[in-house]
């Protein structure tokens, strides 16, 4: 996979990119990751890439000029049939595992990351094909919601991780994963629970079947609505519905 991050701000993502998975990813050649400095895609004196916003008001807009020749270019250098433009904004589709899953399956990725107010409405309606948010809440720029995208489709990239780390991993199934323990066994007085000391497989893992349903119960129980359930962990749930009336 290629990932091209075009932005004004590149320093800021050198940090995140050189450090621990991200960067195994790209020393193993699972992913090239190119910082694209919008800058690059000027044709004056100033490198300019903002203006004021007709009609007024408040901050700057990246103008659209430097965006398409970058992305264009991008294409064209990678050869990629699969690529796909993405545009870091508060106003785009929340992100989810579901969508990182999608994206880690592409071969090509172009993410624009705005700054000030935004990125000129062109860019967003004829430049890009899907609009991401990382939240409901606003960053000052792209970049930070990039690096966490990236970092969320890197772990998913096939071989990367074995198949073991994403099975029972949260939203993997719509569940939330139970909770973890390790040594000592004892610690200021709380105990780990003696299932996962028994040594019993079948055990820990209709332990950790339960712990998983229950947690996602408690704090995510619109998951369940999506989630593959059997038979037992509808009964299950039945029994702690009944619990907590
Ligand atoms: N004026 C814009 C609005 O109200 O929708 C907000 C612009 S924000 C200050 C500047 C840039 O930060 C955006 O263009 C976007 O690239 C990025 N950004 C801010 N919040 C984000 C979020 N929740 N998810 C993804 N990108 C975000």
């Amino acid at each position: 996979m290629q990932i091209d991050v075009v932005t004004i701000f590149p320093g800021i993502l050198e940090g995140p990119f050189k450090e621990s998975m991200i960067k195994r990813a790209v020393d193993q050649g699972f992913v090239e990751i190119n910082l694209v400095d919008l800058r690059d895609y000027t044709h004056d004196h100033h490198r300019q890439v903002d203006d004021y916003p007709y009609g007024g008001g408040y901050g700057m807009v990246l103008k659209p000029e430097p965006l398409f020749e970058a992305v264009e270019d991008l294409k064209t250098r990678s050869g990629s049939k699969d690529t796909w433009v993405i545009l870091l904004t508060p106003q785009g589709d929340r992100f989810e595992q579901r969508r990182a899953r999608e994206l880690a399956e592409k071969s090509h990725l172009i993410l624009i990351c705005g700054r000030y107010e935004g990125v000129d409405e062109r860019v967003r309606r004829s430049l890009v094909d899907v609009e991401i948010s990382i939240g409901d809440f606003v960053l000052t720029g792209g970049e930070l919601a990039a690096a966490v995208l990236v970092d969320s489709v890197i772990r998913l990239l096939p071989g990367f991780l074995a198949e073991q780390a994403l099975a029972d991993e949260s939203f993997t199934e719509s569940l939330l994963e139970y909770p973890h323990y390790t040594r000592p066994s004892v610690y200021r007085e709380m105990e780990v629970p003696s299932v996962l000391l028994s040594g019993n497989h079948g055990e820990i893992s209709r332990w950790r079947r339960k712990q998983s349903l229950k947690r996602t119960l408690e704090r995510r129980p619109d998951l369940l609505e999506k989630a593959d359930l059997a038979p037992e962990d509808e009964e299950y749930l039945q029994e702690l519905k009944k619990q907590q009336s």
